[in-house]
């Protein structure tokens, strides 16, 4: 028989509909206790209420500890189906990725209409989650996110619309599976992935994003609170306004690591660019390129890559290795 575990955090899948004012809020039992599907014989189900938060008040710290809790699950059950909202649900399923050493399904899922709503996602994905734990294809894809008939690698995937509950995509590389009515079909999977396992996470790294006009001075602010390290969501391939310069060059110059990724979620950042504030120049200074991430995914990375090390060649290894 097969054990597996559906593990609650909160978010909108936790969440009712108050009928009269149309308000979303939590619940003091999660509405889909006992999920009502007869999956198949062989299958026990059991379930864990780790959190009830809105998705917007989970952190960093909520994740590794949710972490833990799975690691400690995966001595027992089969597999870990995750419930969580949808606003972070791409972040703690990358922290996952990145923590977690386990060939056994994770998956995580959430809702973008609470159980009560009409046309309500919330019952329909948590058994579609159920399905993928229970599938043999599953294993030793990684942390997987499913939502809308749709599976998605944890490092791809982003929340593509507030509201339509098609939101979940991954623009660069799409879906790693489908579910339909009979089957579990997975048609690719991610090529590497590396486990760097932490006990904590206690490190400053803020998040920019360029913009054109960008100056200095936002970067000196970010600077004077002492990150530990800092990530640009820069311009196309990898550039920035050059009236940034100065500021990126005195944070290298204190050993502090500055991780660049692109606001286009599409294609590479690269060298390409010679100009002052391109791509070329950023490189030659230092500062650290990496391709397939979000600027929050990206920040958890360095989160994660700062409690390993403080060396600087090891942690650019880390970003530019590791695609
Ligand atoms: N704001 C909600 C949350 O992330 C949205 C959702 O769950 O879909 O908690």
């Amino acid at each position: 028989m097969k054990k597996i575990i559906i593990i609650h955090t909160g978010g909108t899948i936790s969440m009712l509909e108050n009928r009269e004012t149309g308000e979303v809020n939590t619940t003091n039992e999660h509405p889909l206790t006992n999920v009502p599907y007869n999956f198949s014989d062989d299958v026990m189900i059991d379930e864990y209420i780790a959190y009830s938060l809105p998705s917007p008040h989970i952190t960093p710290k909520h994740m590794l500890e949710l972490a833990k809790t799975i690691e400690q699950f995966l001595l027992e059950y089969d597999g870990i189906v995750v419930t969580h909202g949808t606003d972070t649900l791409e972040e703690t399923a990358y922290l996952l990725e990145l923590v977690l050493d386990t060939e056994k399904p994770v998956i995580l899922t959430g809702a973008m209409r609470s159980s009560n709503e009409i046309g309500s996602d919330a019952l329909y994905n948590l058994i579609s989650s159920v399905r993928v734990v229970l599938s043999p294809a599953a294993y030793s894809k990684g942390v997987l996110v499913v939502m809308n008939d749709e599976i998605h690698s944890a490092k791809n995937v982003t929340k593509t619309s507030t509201s339509n509950i098609a939101t979940f995509q991954s623009p660069q590389f799409g879906p790693i599976g489908i579910i339909t009515k009979e089957s579990i079909l997975f048609h690719h999977q991610l090529t590497s992935r590396t486990a760097y396992p932490v006990e904590n996470i206690s490190k400053n790294v803020p998040l920019l994003k360029a913009y054109a006009g960008m100056d200095s001075n936002i970067i000196e602010l970010v600077y004077g609170g002492k990150p530990d390290g800092l990530v640009i969501e820069g311009l196309g391939q990898g550039n920035l306004p050059k009236e940034t310069i100065p500021a990126i060059k005195q944070i290298l110059a204190d050993q502090i690591p500055i991780v660049l990724v692109s606001r286009s979620f599409r294609g590479a950042v690269q060298p390409t660019y010679a100009y002052e504030g391109g791509g070329k120049q950023l490189k030659e200074m230092g500062v650290i390129f990496t391709n397939g991430l979000t600027g929050p995914k990206a920040r958890l990375k360095l989160l994660i890559a700062l409690e390993n090390t403080s060396d600087i060649q090891v942690i650019r290894d880390i970003f530019e290795k590791d695609f």
